[in-house]
Parts: C-alpha cells; structure tokens; sequence
C-alpha cells in the first residue's frame, strides 16, 4: 500500500507565509488596510458590488440575517441537509430553522418544498449551495418575491462556482439575493485559515455589516487613524466582534490569485473521477446541468438502490486502504441540538445523508492516486 489519501488538503505555500510576514512588520494586524485590501478584491473576482470581510461565514450568515431584519418570533426556511452553522446562524438571530427537504438532483433545496412550509412568521429563505453545487436561484428569487421574504445565500462552499444568466456566466457571490456568504475555513477552496465575508449589491446592508462586525462603532478605525481632526465614535446599536485580522486577509489575497488554477485543477481532477467511476454499478453521479459550473469543492457519489453495502462499510473499506472519505452532508434535524424541530417530509436530505460519499479531491491530488481512489471504491460497491 503506498501513502494515505486525506479527503481534503489547503493549498497553501511560501507566498503565504510571505504576506503574513509583510504585514505583520506594518504593526497593523487586524481589520485595517489589508481586509480592505482582500474586500476590494474579493469583490471583483466575484463580481459583488460589496464585500465585507468578517471571521467566519457562520458569523457572516449571523450579520446578513438581522441586516435583512430576522429576529425573535419569526421563520427562516432553510435545508437540513447542511453544514449544522446554517441552522445555527438562523438561531444565533434569535429566530427559528424551519427544514424544507432538498432535491436528489442538486443536493439543495427544492422550491416546491420550501413553498410549502412558508407560514405566518416566515421571514427569510437561506438557500445554501452545498458543497459548491450552485442552487436554481430564480425559482426561489420568484417564490420570495411573491411572499415578500428575503433571500439569502450560504455560499460557504461556492466560491469560484459559476451560473448562468442570460447566455453569460456570472459567480457565485455576485448576488442576486439580498446577500451571499462566503467561508474561509481550509475545507473551502479559499482558506484564511477561518474567516467569511458577506458579498451584497446593497449599500445599507453593507455599511450595517460594516458596524456590527465591530461592536457597532460608528466610525471604522481607519477612517479615526486617517482624520485630522479629533474624532469620538458613537455606539449607534448592539455589535459584536466579528473581525477578520490583517493577517488572515494577506493570505487570502494569496489565495485569490492563485484561485483560477486551483479551479481549472479541480475541474480537471473531477473529469478523471467521471471517467474513472462511469457506468460503475451501484454508484449516482450528480451531472452538472447546463446551467450552473461548479468548483469542486468536494467530488461527490451517492450510493445507489443497487448498491449491496452500507456507507459505513464502503468508507471503511476505502479507509483500510488509506483513503479518507466523509459521509455526504449531515441533517441538522438528525442531530440533537435540533431534536424539538419539525422532522416531517425530509425523506430525501436523509437518504442524501446515508447514502451519499465525498472522495479526495484537492490541488495536490495526483492522478494515480484519485485512480486508486476510483477503483477501491468501485471495488467496495460491488461487495
Ligand atoms: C463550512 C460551512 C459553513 C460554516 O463556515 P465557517 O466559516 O466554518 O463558519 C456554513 N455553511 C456551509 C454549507 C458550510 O459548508
């Protein structure tokens, strides 16, 4: 057996650790010139009009659902088949998860089901673009606008994935809802280490992101540092500390420039997993429709009716290998910090969760290990 195969790995280098160095010799380490810096950047590669740089996307999701006006006594619709922070966003906003069920096809929510849970105290829809798999935006962008809901976007794994829109194809983060989240974390193709960023084309939503993220000051520190003149900050409302330091926004802007190979790499890589695992019995690939590109955050397979072995078994027989893999994507309502929730009519996000598997896939995979990754598992479904 040669070496192991970890399911994921940061791409991260000497230049890095180079950005960190320059900034650290400024004496400006946090939310100073170098976040404003990645913001600007961050903007344009994704085509955002704004981006405001905070410390995770679980706290960028926080921000962007009380700027929309989420709060106590009301609704978010949002999937279970999720990264739990999704939920947990929509609870640290004082308001409650509701679970629609997700479509087999996608892996993210399906319209008719969330039109189907919209009540009374609904508010907002966070639709999350699991795994880097875009979402269909404009059938929930029509159900929204027909209830007077917010729209908004966990993109935590979608940076760099691409959908269509009249013949042209724009990113992820370009948002066509009232604002996208981004996640930093090193399980993302973007990594600061952890960080997040909230990507809006609203002005006042912005600037309200802005002045929670620091304790609700209404002046920034740069703009103090800058005056000539005295000036003391007010306190306009509750804030929090929800920062990103100069430091982890050097390596992002690292991370950004070298994010266009890393999405060729993968989308390459991906192709050799199609190849690799075609026609394999007992095996779903997802296709990618016409409309939407992906970035290949994680390649993902379903096991399918056919297939005789449990997902515990075909991990563990790839584990015995040396291969790492991770069941799908979780069920927040399948936890226990969600065990008072509704649990009705999720059939399909549990089947995705126990029968779903992700596969090594980062820059750094080599060919014939993503091929012996192929044929342990093609070897593992057949029993
Ligand atoms: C990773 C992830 C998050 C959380 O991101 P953090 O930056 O770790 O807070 C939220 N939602 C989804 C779908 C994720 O995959």
């Amino acid at each position: 057996m040669s070496g192991a195969i970890p399911v994921a790995r940061p791409d991260l280098g000497p230049e890095e650790a180079e950005a960190v160095a320059r900034v650290l010799a400024t004496g400006w380490i946090t939310q100073g010139p170098e976040v404003a810096r990645f913001e600007a950047e961050l903007a344009a590669f994704c085509g955002a009009p704004h981006a405001v740089a905070v410390s995770s996307c679980t706290t960028a999701l926080h921000l962007a659902l009380l700027a929309v006006g989420v709060g106590p006594g009301q609704e978010v619709i949002v999937p279970s088949h999720s990264f739990i922070a999704t939920a947990n966003a929509v609870r640290q906003a004082g308001a409650t998860p509701v679970f629609a069920d997700v479509a087999l096809e996608t892996l993210n929510l399906d319209p008719d089901d969330v039109a189907r849970r919209i009540g009374p105290r609904t508010r907002a829809v966070l639709v999350a673009h699991q795994l880097g798999i875009p979402a269909a935006l404009e059938p929930l962008q029509a159900l929204c606008d027909r209830h007077g809901l917010a729209l908004l976007e966990d993109a935590a794994c979608a940076i760099g994935s691409e959908l269509l829109r009249e013949g042209a194809w724009e990113r992820i983060g370009r948002p066509r809802s009232r604002a996208a989240c981004l996640s930093f974390h090193p399980r993302k193709l973007l990594t600061t280490g952890d960080g997040g960023a909230i990507l809006t084309a609203d002005p006042e939503l912005a600037a309200a992101c802005r002045r929670m993220r620091q304790h609700g000051m209404s002046v920034t520190d740069a703009a103090r540092h800058a005056a000539a003149q005295v000036i003391f900050e007010e306190y306009t409302a509750p804030g929090f500390n929800y920062r990103l330091t100069d430091l982890q926004a050097a390596v992002g802007r690292v991370q950004l420039t070298k994010l266009p190979a890393l999405l060729a790499r993968r989308r390459a890589l991906a192709a050799r997993y199609r190849e690799a695992l075609a026609g394999c019995p007992g095996l779903v690939l997802l296709e990618e429709p016409a409309w939407a590109r992906w970035n290949y955050q994680s390649f993902y397979v379903r096991l399918g009716p056919d297939c005789p072995r449990a997902q515990r078994e075909v991990m563990q027989a790839l584990l015995d290998q040396g291969i790492s893999t991770r069941r799908g994507v979780m069920c927040s309502h399948l936890e226990p910090a969600y065990a008072d929730s509704p649990r009705q009519g999720l059939a399909r996000s549990e089947l995705l969760r126990d029968r779903g598997l992700i596969l090594p896939l980062y820059a750094a995979l080599r060919e014939e290990e993503l091929e012996r990754a192929a044929a342990a598992l093609r070897a593992a479904v057949a029993g």
